[in-house]
């Protein structure tokens, strides 16, 4: 099938590529033309494990293309996917400035051909029918323009006023296509193994734009290119767009939830003695529970829940619901961002003229991605501290790409950071985080102190190493 993305971020451009790993022909939009730059040579603007790979396959096989030019993959597509970002305003609400500009583009390109718009960014609830709106407005905006030009250069300039309200209206000719919600679950550090062996797929609007989604994603529905294709097919959850887009939104409340529900444990083990990673362990396997999203740190943070949960706490006071248990979860996060502060200040007193050295800065391991990470909150008190803030980030210190952070000194390896230290923190739980030589790192710093943010190294192993360590609830 031919498939347009407009927006090649986290989630287009990991879509896009899969779309072709299974035999679509898609083509990527973006108005970032560094970036379409970029992908036409060949080179991913993002790291996501085996993206580049697949992006480089899909290229060679002529299946993805990358353009900038938005009225030639709305002519190509006959599924059309919105992707681009709806980050938080400072309110809390989604900002989706960019879905607006990009419905109305799309609806001012259309070409006469039926066509399926597809809301994959996450959207406030109500947004597919917003889309519809926003399209036949630019539709009828590009159309009117055109053919009252036409009018006026028949009738020889004379004003628009010669031409009846109703007549314009019948000038312009309903488009056909039709608005599907299909939100994304994908997670940063396995974006590209999670599109292609998703839990579920939500598809939220009717007949026949559903029967064309379906199959679109048939080869995904049938773990066609799955690492397990011995699974029972995967679920599709067929339903209205509102309800669609409600998923979205309650599946990332629920997992902040879970996450901030743990800490608050976490944090009562402290006080009486109790190790959380036990406690969640005897949790977890519990059917009921599960034990996923049970690990106590430093909080949850990253491109999607911080803004999710907002932004739909803020659609229920829009609807008279004040939504308390969300506000819990907030605002037990909040805390947890900062606890590794309080932990550090007991350990060394003062923080002033103390050097702090973060492991890791992105807010998950596998990822390049530092939008609203806990180490952004971090680096800021402790910098209002008084203290001098370093940080080992392996994609980030290999790449060399610029943090854009002016109070963090990044560091090539784990030595470097050591040197000089009075503590390190564990930001980021990243695999090479458990083998380094912790013994060695003692001896480079000035207090081997480790404050485990993350709960990600064995106790035993630090002390046996020369540490005084310090984990979250245990
Ligand atoms: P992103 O910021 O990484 O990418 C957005 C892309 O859209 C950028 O490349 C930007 O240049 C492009 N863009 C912006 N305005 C444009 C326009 N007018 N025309 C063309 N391109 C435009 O964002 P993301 O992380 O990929 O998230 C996209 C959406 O998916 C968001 O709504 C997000 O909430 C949702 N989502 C993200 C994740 C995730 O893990 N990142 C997971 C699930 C859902």
């Amino acid at each position: 099938m031919y498939v347009c993305i407009v927006g090649t971020g986290y989630v287009g451009l990991v879509t896009g590529v899969c779309l072709a790993h299974i035999g679509h022909q898609v083509v990527c939009v973006d108005n970032n033309e560094e970036k379409v730059r970029l992908m036409q040579a060949g080179t991913s603007p993002i790291y996501e494990p085996q993206l580049s790979e697949i992006m480089q396959a899909a290229l060679d096989a002529g299946r993805i293309e990358f353009t900038t030019d938005l009225a030639a993959g709305v002519a190509q597509g006959q599924i059309v996917f919105i992707a681009v970002g709806t980050p938080a305003l400072p309110s809390g609400e989604s900002d989706t400035r960019s879905v607006e500009a990009v419905a109305r583009g799309i609806g001012s390109h259309l070409n006469g051909a039926y066509k399926v718009i597809v809301n994959k960014s996450t959207v406030p609830i109500g947004s597919g029918d917003w889309v519809r709106m926003l399209m036949l407005e630019g539709y009828a905006q590009r159309h009117l323009t055109t053919q009252v030009a036409t009018r006026l250069s028949e009738s020889g300039g004379n004003s628009t006023g010669s031409i009846a309200t109703t007549e314009i209206a019948t000038l312009v000719k309903k488009p056909a296509f039709d608005v599907v919600s299909n939100p994304e679950f994908l997670r940063e550090g396995s974006a590209v193994y999670d599109t292609l062996n998703p839990d579920r797929i939500v598809l939220g609007g009717s007949e026949p734009a559903i029967a064309l989604m379906r199959e679109l994603y048939t080869p995904i529905i049938a773990r066609e290119p799955a690492e397990h294709q011995s699974l029972p097919s995967v679920p599709v959850v067929i339903t209205d767009l509102n309800s669609a887009e409600m998923i979205k939104y309650a599946a990332n409340a629920f997992l902040a939830t879970k996450i901030s529900f743990i800490n608050e444990v976490a944090n009562i083990c402290d006080r009486v003695g109790a190790d959380i990673t036990q406690v969640a362990k005897g949790i977890g396997l519990d059917s009921r529970i599960g034990s996923q999203f049970l690990q106590a740190g430093i909080g949850w943070g990253g491109s999607c829940f911080p803004k999710d949960v907002s932004a739909l706490i803020h659609t229920a006071a829009d609807y008279g619901y004040e939504a308390p248990l969300l506000k819990a979860v907030v605002s037990v996060n909040r805390h947890q961002r900062l606890l590794v502060i309080a932990k550090l200040q007991k350990m060394l007193k003062s923080l002033k003229g103390k050097t702090i050295g973060l492991l890791g800065i992105t807010f998950k391991p596998n990822t390049d991605d530092l939008r609203d990470a806990p180490s952004l909150s971090i680096i800021e008190h402790l910098t209002r501290l008084g203290a001098k803030v370093k940080a080992y980030e392996p994609i980030l210190s290999q790449t060399g790409t610029r943090t854009g952070l002016s109070d963090v000194i990044m560091e090539t390896d784990p030595e470097r950071l050591a040197m000089g230290c009075d503590s390190l923190i564990l930001v980021t739980d990243w695999q090479e985080f458990q083998t380094l030589n912790y013994a060695h790192l003692a001896t480079l710093m000035h207090h081997p102190v480790m404050i485990d943010g993350r709960n990600f190294l064995q106790p035993q192993t630090l002390e046996a190493a020369g540490f005084s360590y310090v984990g979250i609830g245990r």
